[in-house]
């Protein structure tokens, strides 16, 4: 059952770029949802601010619009949307002039949590960032949640960093990966770690590898010729992907505090090894079904950026040696899915010696669709027949596990800004953590920038290229089937 919704305290939380694509698809249909189960309480306030010179009925409007397209039906209620639209306001503000400040300060109350959400490109943080000094509107305890991409490369995200310490201490600084707010992500936490089942078994001893998939079925979506500057690695690998190979590899935290659990997952971060050329795999979607190929929708028929990327990533530690980590992702593919499986090694000595069937244990961890937890176990094929071995899935899916409460599974936006309000860090990334990923993925793009490697075609509706099947079948493994 889903445990009892606590209040969190009253907020003024601002959000810059109010009026865009993320503030009206995730940002305010979540707050509302917050708003609606009780979490988000009358007191609160929600101002939205971007360049637009709107009114706050104009942007209430526009509010009320997003969450009757973004929120289902179900959960639309004409009084609690009444409710929750009095809670917000506008103020018309250019991050990068002074006009707009003064109202904004204005609106701020004493003695109320604040924070500051950066939902406008990465080089308007800095700007930002400053004004709200300088305009004496953040104090010492106020947040500021800053949206990816969080650089791209490591002198980049280091600049950013440094422009953002100017201003606000690093435990005020949200950096946001929604993938770490994702019910079956802090799962993955409670499995490993509030289970004495697992963790003996946690290690490459073991586990004979592990395998991270987030797989989509949309193209670049329009927006080919920002999409073409970052590439898979850069847009999934190095923070999402990351972030799910930390969480499996890490050790135990000494306690499930914001900085331990950061501690832990940077080490294994820092224990990466390069990644060597034979074991990347880089592709891009031609055209087919009516649809344009990536080099077409990038607006660059040269393009060497990857919408696919296939790695096999070693961790330099004792617990993982001689376990490789096989990650893939990718656009135009068979079906939408996000997976983690741990595939276990076989039992080291077998009794059914003349007995068929596969006999791997596998847990696999589902992101999307139908969250939930699948732990492949061996049993004896039922009936009369002798003795056979099968494989059956031990499935839970949340939605079965939570039944009628399913729906008030908070989406990882909504988690996330709550843990903002009440100042927990642990679900967002830390600055030298975000620098370390850099710090390892550098040198594998730079690698194959300096090689000028180009990707190689793959159908769209597919699996991904070719070579990515050889990446695992040259190790005697092979890719899980994408399910969606
Ligand atoms: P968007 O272009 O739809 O909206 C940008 C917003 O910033 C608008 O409200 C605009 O008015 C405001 N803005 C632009 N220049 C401004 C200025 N000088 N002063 C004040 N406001 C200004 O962008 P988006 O898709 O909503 O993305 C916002 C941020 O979130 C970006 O950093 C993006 O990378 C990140 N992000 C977006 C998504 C998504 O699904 N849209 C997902 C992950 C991360």
């Amino acid at each position: 059952m889903v445990s009892r919704v606590i209040p969190v305290d009253a907020f003024d939380l601002v959000i810059f770029g109010g009026t865009g694509d993320l503030a009206r698809r995730k940002i305010f249909p979540g707050l509302y949802r917050r708003y609606l189960a009780g979490q988000m309480t009358a007191e609160s306030r929600i101002i939205g601010a971007a360049r637009a010179e709107l009114t706050d009925i104009a942007f209430r409007e526009m509010i009320a619009a997003a969450i009757d397209e973004f929120v289902p039906k179900e959960r639309i209620d004409a009084a609690t949307v009444a409710g929750f639209l009095e809670r917000i306001s506008y103020v018309p503000i250019d991050a990068k002039g002074d006009s707009g400040w003064a109202p904004l300060r204005a609106k701020m109350r004493p003695s109320i949590v604040r924070a500051f959400y950066f939902s406008v490109a990465p080089s308007l943080f800095g700007d930002l960032a400053e004004r709200l000094h300088a305009h004496d509107i953040a104090d010492k305890s106020s947040r500021i949640v800053v949206e990816k991409p969080f650089g791209r490369d490591l002198a980049s995200a280091k600049a950013l960093n440094s422009t953002l310490a100017d201003h606000f201490r690093e435990d005020q600084i949200y950096r946001i990966d929604h993938y770490l707010g994702k019910e079956t992500v802090q799962n993955l936490m409670a499995v490993r770690f509030a289970n004495i089942l697992f963790e003996p078994l946690w290690k490459s001893e073991y586990i004979d590898h592990v395998q991270i998939t987030v797989s989509e079925t949309v193209d670049v979506e329009g927006r080919g010729a920002y999409y073409d500057k970052s590439g898979a690695m850069r847009d999934m690998v190095q923070n999402h992907m990351m972030q799910l190979l930390c969480l499996i590899a890490m050790e135990p935290p000494y306690h499930f505090d914001p900085n331990a659990v950061r501690d832990e997952k940077l080490k294994v971060i820092r224990a990466l090894e390069t990644v060597p050329s034979e074991n990347i795999v880089r592709g891009q979607y031609l055209a087919g079904g009516g649809d344009g190929s990536y080099l077409e929708h990038s607006e660059n028929p040269a393009s060497k950026t990857e919408s696919y990327i296939a790695l096999k990533v070693n961790i330099a530690n004792w617990r993982w040696k001689g376990t490789p980590f096989y990650l893939r992702t990718g656009k135009k593919l068979r079906a939408r899915a996000s997976e983690i499986a741990i595939t276990f090694k076989a039992p080291p000595h077998s009794i059914f010696d003349d007995v068929q069937g596969a006999r791997e244990n596998v847990l696999v961890i589902r992101l999307q669709p139908n969250e939930g937890m699948n732990l492949i176990v061996m049993i004896k094929e039922p009936g009369p027949g002798g003795m056979r071995l099968m494989q059956v899935p031990l499935d839970m899916a949340f939605a079965d596990a939570l039944g009628e409460h399913s729906e008030d599974i908070p989406d990882a936006y909504e988690r996330l800004i709550m843990d903002v309000i009440r100042g927990n860090q642990t679900l967002f990334m830390r600055g030298d953590e975000v620098e370390a990923a850099w710090a390892w993925a550098d040198p594998v793009i730079s690698g194959w920038e300096a090689r000028g490697d180009k990707p190689q075609g793959y159908d769209p509706g597919s699996s991904g290229p070719e070579d990515a099947l050889m990446l695992m079948h040259r190790d005697g493994r092979r890719w899980r089937e994408i399910k969606g």
